[in-house]
């Protein structure tokens, strides 16, 4: 069996789509509120027999494939493989076509990997001083790959060209820059920097981070790989492809600011541990971390900058529906979680045990500035965090925090809520990225989705529907052929779509009628299309007519045939 096929066979669309949003079983099939639009009433339908989901309001989706590549925002090839990750298939018997732009980014830069590595051990003497001081373990270095890139300006790039890459793969893998497009001039982005791999969900390196070994030097203290066709640091979670059975497992994940943080955590034994690299989550990372756990453990430096970004990183999250929770590092045990493990990791892990709920970070912060029982405080810490739980997407959390809010302060909880009704919804949502198409279903759609569906009406109704012409040449196929041989053949992949869409809505609109009053339904279907059809060609007499004025033996003929689609109209009618 092809991997393709497999996923079929292993992913459920049910399962899948679940892992999203909430979906509510009704009749046959389930409904949910559409993922890729806002919309109040479900119009997003889930079919497990037919194993597509599909929304009559935007349009989107489709099969498990199309699903993921819709709601991650993927290619084909990287839909696969999250698929191929879930079913627990291995994609190694594939053969790619042809080695495209991405999988020579993924050697080279494997090829650096292995470089920087060997640098460390012959010539990164200050490297592995730095890393001796920090404490790490050989194990540790290893399993990271930790490496050292050279103080050099070519040394990397001369060493990929001399394993065979050419001068575009190596700047586009974002090792080496280029001054310019056509620039002979070339030099190594990274130069007598300690050097960290950075890996996509599936253990391939896409990236670098890179520290400054010099303390002297007027540089930037890290820096990264730049955007490259893999490398999307909006999308990307370090040490998520080794933390993610963990992350499962615990149903928590706990998240730091800097990249050797969450190394040396692992050191420690911890293994729920990954970094946002030293910004805020974007929202695509929350729905990345979402698909393993919704518990978020923030644990940040002690320091002022910290907090901040502990906030930011909050606010991220009450948007992605998720209800964080802050580890306060134990007092004069360091200032990050990497120093405050070396002097008492035990105390570190209660820590993370006593993790406080996002309301009980804030309001011990804004305590430690401003007294919640002063009148005057009231209101500046009201203005203070009524925008920011204004965030808060989810109804019901919101709620929490204003009561929570009332009782720091000791107020009532409705002058907040008129305060935070005050503050504009929508400068903070998301603009919708699809408009709404609703789209009503055409007689002929409907009449072949019900034949479709039942088969057994095609037998009922084959001698009204034997002379009946449909103006859509796809769904007059599907007629004649529903006629011929009850069923349809050779469909291609997206005809056979189109067919399993039409069947969703006919499942949701017919699930309940009895055949009576399906046959029903196709004599009025049959009926309405006919008069279409009717209309139309009068329609088109009339367009002939005023075209042949002169023309008095060609009048004559239209008009005789005008009268006669009357006279049939009017039986059309009676029927
Ligand atoms: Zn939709």
């Amino acid at each position: 069996m092809d991997p393709i096929t497999e996923i079929r066979a292993r992913v459920d669309i049910l399962d899948l789509v679940r892992g999203y949003v909430e979906v509510k079983k009704v009749g046959r099939s389930y409904k949910a509120l559409c993922p890729f639009h806002r919309e109040k009433t479900p119009s997003f339908i889930i079919s497990p027999e037919k194993q597509i989901a599909h929304c009559f309001g935007c349009g989107k989706g489709g099969d498990v494939f199309k699903f993921i590549m819709e709601v991650e925002r993927v290619d084909f090839s990287e839909a696969l493989h999250i698929l191929a990750d879930r079913a627990h298939i291995e994609l190694k018997g594939m053969s790619p076509e042809k080695k495209d732009e991405k999988d020579k980014i993924y050697e080279v830069n494997q090829m650096a990997v292995e470089f920087f590595r060997r640098q460390l051990q012959e010539k990164g003497e200050v490297a592995q001083k730095y890393l001796e001081q920090r404490g790490f373990k050989a194990e540790t270095l290893a399993e990271f790959n930790f490496g050292y890139a050279p103080d050099s300006f070519e040394t990397t790039y001369q060493y990929l060209i001399s394993k065979g890459f050419n001068k575009q793969e190596i700047v586009q893998a974002g090792l080496a820059v280029a001054k310019d497009v056509k620039a002979t001039e070339i030099y190594d982005r990274f130069r007598h920097r300690l050097v960290l791999p950075i890996r996509n969900l599936r253990g391939e390196t896409v990236g670098f981070t890179a520290r400054l070994l010099d303390a002297q030097a007027k540089e930037a203290k890290y820096i990264n790989t730049p955007e490259t066709p893999l490398f999307h640091k909006g999308e990307l979670i370090f040490n998520l492809d080794r933390a993610k059975e963990e992350i499962k497992k615990q149903d928590a994940v706990i998240i730091t600011e800097g990249n050797l943080d969450a190394v040396t955590a692992w050191e420690f034994g911890i293994g729920n541990v990954v970094c946002t690299s030293g910004t805020a989550l974007g929202p695509m990372q929350v729905k990345l971390l979402k698909r393993f756990t919704e518990n978020f453990l923030f644990c940040f430096d002690a320091d002022e900058a910290g907090i901040q970004a502990t906030k930011r990183n909050l606010e991220v999250c009450f948007a992605g529906d998720v209800s964080p929770r802050v580890v306060v590092l134990p007092e004069k045990m360091g200032k990050d979680p990497d120093e405050c493990l070396r002097k008492d990791s035990a105390s570190f892990k209660q820590a993370l045990a006593g993790a406080v709920h996002y309301l009980d970070f804030y309001f011990a912060e804004i305590k430690g500035r401003l007294n919640p029982l002063f009148l005057e405080n009231k209101k500046k810490i009201t203005q203070e965090l009524l925008p920011v739980f204004r965030k808060i997407s989810n109804a019901v959390e919101r709620d929490l925090a204003l009561e929570k809010l009332a009782e720091f302060l000791q107020i009532r909880r409705e002058p907040l809520i008129v305060e935070l009704q005050k503050i504009k919804a929508e400068n903070l949502e998301p603009k919708t990225e699809t408009t709404p198409l609703v789209r009503n279903h055409s007689r002929a759609e409907i009449l072949v989705g019900l034949l479709v569906e039942y088969p057994d009406l095609l037998k009922l109704t084959l001698e009204k529907i034997s002379d009946l012409i449909l103006t859509d040449d796809f769904l007059n196929r599907c007629l004649k052929e529903l006629q011929a041989k009850n069923k349809l053949e050779d469909l291609t992949e997206e005809e056979e779509q189109k067919i399993k869409i039409l069947g969703l809505m006919i499942e949701d609109k017919y699930g309940k009628f009895g055949q009576d009053a399906l046959v029903q339904e196709v004599d009025r279907l049959i009926g309405g299309i006919q008069k279409e059809t009717l209309l139309q060609k009068r329609q088109s007499l009339i367009e002939e007519l005023k075209n042949c004025a002169e023309d008095t033996e060609k009048s004559r003929q239209i008009l005789e045939e005008y009268s006669r689609l009357i006279r049939s109209g009017d039986k059309v009618t009676e029927s």
